[in-house]
């Protein structure tokens, strides 16, 4: 149950109130909306996954050329764990959000795929996304599941069948460039009224940069970030339990 109930009441009346004052909302939420749907969180204390790995040796563009078969190991399980995930009432009712008119665009730093499973329609995956992978010399694209399978049938790391090409996800690994949807998240940006941050310590950069361009600020994160002091709104709480009563009072059915 939330603490100080009463005072976070309130915090979350606000919050409708500013979804619904408000013309041009984005959102923008990173690890921390995706934990409830069983999804570790990479920068927390104590449970981040980047607390115990070092992400330069598992995920970037070196550890994929140096030591593919290392990069598949690390990463095909708990990709696959992703992949397999369920969105939580958090993104089930951004989405609704979206559908009744008070969200204009989900920007996410997520590559789980949850808000497009939710039902959200217009999504930007800044650090890409697991719905398919693709060859590194001839571009071609396949599924995810061709990575994964071939993957789990002993063969690591994978290869393109067509030219034998190593395959790699499309995600966005350290010492990769952003992505064209991170292009497309800064037009979205422009004249943005409203940015809720929801569960995004705000430390990864040009991401963190995003709350400059909006007018006004909310943050639902549980732990404190670099931009709490600027917002309008900041709730340190559940972010399922926030979602759970802003449907409540903005009366969202969600299953
Ligand atoms: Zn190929």
């Amino acid at each position: 149950m939330l603490r100080n109930t009463q005072d976070i009441l309130e915090k979350i009346n606000i919050l409708k109130n500013l979804l619904l004052n408000n013309n041009k909302n984005n959102v923008l939420t990173g690890a921390g909306i995706s934990t409830e749907s069983g999804i570790p969180d990479y920068r927390s204390k104590g449970t981040g996954l980047w607390e115990k790995f070092d992400p330069m040796k598992y995920v970037s563009v070196t550890a994929l050329m140096t030591d593919p078969k290392k990069f598949f190991d690390f990463n095909i399980p708990t990709w696959t764990k992703y992949v397999n995930a369920q969105p939580n009432i958090a993104h089930k009712v951004i989405a609704k959000l979206e559908e009744m008119g008070y969200i204009q665009t989900v920007i996410t730093q997520n590559i789980d795929g949850l808000h497009i499973k939710a039902g959200s329609k217009r999504v930007r995956e800044v650090h890409g996304h697991l719905r398919t992978c693709h060859c590194m010399e001839c571009n071609r694209t396949y599924p995810f599941e061709e990575m994964a399978n071939q993957y789990f049938a002993g063969k690591n790391p994978p290869h393109c069948s067509y030219c034998n090409g190593m395959l790699r996800p499309d995600v966005v690994l350290f010492e990769d460039p952003m992505g064209k949807d991170y292009l497309k998240a800064l037009e979205d940006m422009e004249g943005c009224e409203l940015l809720v941050v929801v569960g995004s310590s705000l430390q990864v950069y040009p991401v963190a940069d995003l709350p400059s361009f909006a007018k006004k600020l909310a943050i639902i994160n549980k732990e404190e970030t670099p931009w709490d002091r600027y917002a309008d709104l900041v709730i340190h709480e559940s972010i399922g339990e926030v979602f759970r009563h802003l449907a409540d009072i903005m009366q969202i059915n969600v299953n």
